[in-house]
């Protein structure tokens, strides 16, 4: 009699149990990992900001910080699975290596979501469960090219040498990165399409998105060239800080000064909109960070709720049926 009762209580207690573990689950929402490139990235500081608000009160995040390393990525990666999550969100280190991590996800069935450093679609279709947002690359060097071609036609005193030709240095972020790939080749031919003639002076500058690398080779190509470059292309606004900083020690692109040198980047950050007003430098492409981290949100939670990727949200994918591109615009003073 007495053991009944225990056993009706036990069986009550584990019911209860049971509730409350489906109620703090409810509560708390789906587990979503997210690995970042790196924390250290004014853009993507943005995304990761836009991120935690759009996850809030719907899912809970575990963020980890990749800190420009795929092996230390990979880690994070193995720590994540081997806790069991819903979702994983990631922002890969070194976009050719995404075939282990897509390999290592598909054995779990969690959906995954790649955004911003792009893997090889090819290797994302291999998995179901696997969606890409991105960017268009090539956009953000044809919109430089837009702004190229509207500089040239905005100030004829650009042309310091009155050749007809607008001779230029470019800042390319990294050597296989396809993004810096795009934007090198699309800035160029976009404005040469607009009908400018450009002259690159020197080699390209592979200045790893870096202010200070960009600064120095910004003061070598100025001992060697001055006067004879009339302007700065540059795969981000950190470069273009860097070409900007080589500059000002010079005497150009000072605020309120006389002697401006075109300098335009991509990315749009404060440090670029800041310059852009004072008008020590000409125009940047603005990546949406903020909207980025929207659609990577709203797509995971679709996922991890089993619904189809884009259900209910505003994207489309492009022509691979798995990648969704999120808009560049530009900014210009
Ligand atoms: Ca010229």
């Amino acid at each position: 009699m007495k053991s009944g009762k225990s056993r009706v209580l036990l069986a009550v207690c584990i019911a209860l149990l049971g509730i409350f573990a489906a109620a703090a689950a409810f509560a708390a929402g789906p587990n979503i990992g997210v690995l970042i490139y790196k924390y250290d990235d004014t853009y993507i500081s943005t995304v990761r900001n836009a991120l935690n608000k759009a996850f809030e009160g719907k899912a809970e995040i575990t963020m980890q910080d990749g800190k420009g390393d795929q092996a230390t990525q990979n880690d994070q990666l193995d720590v994540m699975i081997s806790k069991g999550l819903d979702g994983i969100i990631v922002n890969m280190v070194d976009a050719q290596a995404a075939a282990g991590v897509v390999e290592k996800i598909k054995a779990t069935g969690t959906p995954v979501v790649f955004f911003n450093r792009e893997p090889d679609l090819n290797v994302l279709k291999t998995y179901d469960k696997a969606i890409f947002v991105g960017t268009n690359a090539a956009d953000a060097g044809k919109m430089q090219g837009d702004i190229i071609k509207n500089l040239w036609d905005s100030n004829p005193g650009f042309d310091l040498n009155k050749d007809g030709q607008f001779q230029y240095v470019m800042f390319k972020g990294e050597p296989d990165n396809p993004e810096a790939i795009a934007r090198t080749e699309f800035s160029v031919k976009q404005a040469e399409a607009n009908g400018v003639k450009l002259a690159q002076i020197g080699e390209t500058f592979v200045c790893n998105w870096d202010t200070a690398l960009a600064q120095t080779a910004m003061e070598s190509a100025l001992a060697a060239n001055e006067g004879k470059i009339e302007l700065v292309i540059a795969n981000n606004d950190s470069m273009a800080m860097g070409a900007i900083a080589a500059l000002s020690n010079i005497g150009y692109n000072v605020e309120g000064g006389s002697k401006l040198i075109p300098v335009i980047g991509v990315d749009a950050t404060d440090q670029a909109i800041d310059a852009i007003g004072k008008g020590i430098m000409s125009g940047t492409v603005k990546q949406d960070g903020e909207a980025m981290g929207n659609a990577v949100a709203a797509i995971t939670l679709n996922m991890v709720a089993g619904k189809a990727p884009l259900d209910g949200t505003p994207y489309a994918y492009d022509d691979s049926g798995i990648a969704v591109r999120i808009p560049y615009s530009p900014y210009v003073k």
